[in-house]
């Protein structure tokens, strides 16, 4: 075991704030890394305050982060794909049990006895998993991606979470060249979707509640923008789309997008608000739309988005913060105000 710097919230309501905590030497399939960047996800600010409590919820010290780059430091004696000085990244997960169907399936993301890089069950030391703000971190090789070459690496840590979840769905889904697809919320999620959507040939409409944020929606791929709290603009859509793609993180109107697909489109839910969100059932079974889930992606997948990622030199747009801004970033998410994401630079950390 060794002590590692980190930020970590103490309650739902103490804010982050620098700590220290204890991580395991690296174990022969493991892999130890100095983090570079970290992103800053909203489900980072939703498990710090515990408002997933009736699904996952949160211990004490908590220290969030999922979207991880970082220089390998330490290889353990099994491992393969990575040496000392190369880049890994880490995404939300970094264990499984490889051997049910789904671990199989390469989905490691539906395996029943996953690890979750924060506030899980950690096997090794019998307390919780730490996450990315932190100055280093331990895990198993599987769970270390390979980050293409030529990306900027404070822009890639948000590809492993907010790139996968928006990637994952698309493929799944079949967009395509052509298909006209929607994506609801334009945050750290949604405009991964943008760029993905974008390079994978669909017509992007962009449903946005901020009428500041079109001229951007546009610079990132999208061919329309629709502000979504005039419900006639909205309307102008009905029966049109291929896919929907819905990344907001607070309760709203999912019907209003269901009526906008057409026969057998699809909406994806990736947002995640705590509380139900009705759903008519007339504007399903009219059509014979569907209404689905999405959790981020499997290990093989979230490297395919990667290695997609540095063909199509996609990255997300950063507003890099030291790791002392970081009470500030999170009220500033609550206000849907960062242009996209932000990016924890990790070296403001060695102060502490
Ligand atoms: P984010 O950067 O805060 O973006 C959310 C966007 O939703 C905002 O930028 C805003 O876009 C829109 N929005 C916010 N409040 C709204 C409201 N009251 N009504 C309508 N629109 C609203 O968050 P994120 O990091 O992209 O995460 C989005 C959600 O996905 C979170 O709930 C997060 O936990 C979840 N998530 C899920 C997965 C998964 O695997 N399924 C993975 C990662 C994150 P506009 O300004 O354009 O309206
Ligand atoms: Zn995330």
């Amino acid at each position: 075991m060794y002590k590692a710097k980190a930020y970590a919230a103490s309650s739902p309501s103490s804010g982050l704030a620098s700590t220290s905590i204890t991580r395991r030497e690296p174990t022969e399939h493991d892999v130890q890394l100095d983090i570079l960047f970290c992103g800053i996800c909203h489900s980072d600010l939703h498990q710090a305050r515990n408002e997933w409590s009736g699904m996952m919820p949160t211990v004490y010290p908590c220290v969030p982060g999922h979207e991880i780059v970082g220089r390998v430091t330490k290889v353990g004696s099994a491992v393969k794909k990575f040496k000392a000085g190369d880049l890994g990244a880490v995404g939300c997960m970094v264990d499984s049990d490889r051997t049910c169907p789904e671990c199989k399936a390469g989905l490691e993301q539906f395996c029943p006895n996953f690890t979750l890089t924060y506030n899980f069950p950690d096997k090794h030391t019998g307390g919780v998993t730490y996450g990315g703000y932190s100055d280093s971190i331990v895990v198993d090789e599987h769970f270390v991606l390979r980050v293409p070459s030529n990306l900027d690496l404070a822009g890639t840590a948000p590809l492993l979470c907010a790139g996968i979840t928006t990637y994952s769905p698309m493929r799944h889904w079949g967009v395509t060249k052509g298909s006209k697809v929607g994506v609801v919320g334009l945050g750290g999620l949604g405009h991964m979707a943008v760029k993905f959507g974008h390079a994978l040939g669909a017509h992007v409409v962009v449903f946005t509640t901020s009428p500041g944020k079109k001229d951007d929606a546009i610079r990132l791929g999208a061919d329309e923008v629709v502000i979504s709290r005039n419900a006639d603009e909205v309307n102008r859509h009905a029966g049109s789309f291929d896919f929907i793609l819905d990344a907001v993180a607070a309760v709203h109107d999912i019907n209003l997008y269901v009526n906008l697909l057409k026969r057998d489109g699809n909406l994806t839910m990736v947002g995640a608000p705590a509380e139900p969100l009705p759903v008519g059932v007339f504007g399903l079974l009219f059509r014979r739309r569907s209404f689905s889930g999405s959790l981020i992606g499997g290990i093989a997948e979230t490297q395919e988005m990667l290695d997609f990622c540095g063909q199509h030199n996609i990255t997300a747009d950063v507003e890099v913060i030291p790791i002392q801004k970081i009470n500030e970033a999170y009220e500033r998410l609550l206000k849907s105000d960062v242009k996209y994401r932000f990016s924890i630079d990790m070296a403001s950390l060695k102060s502490e």
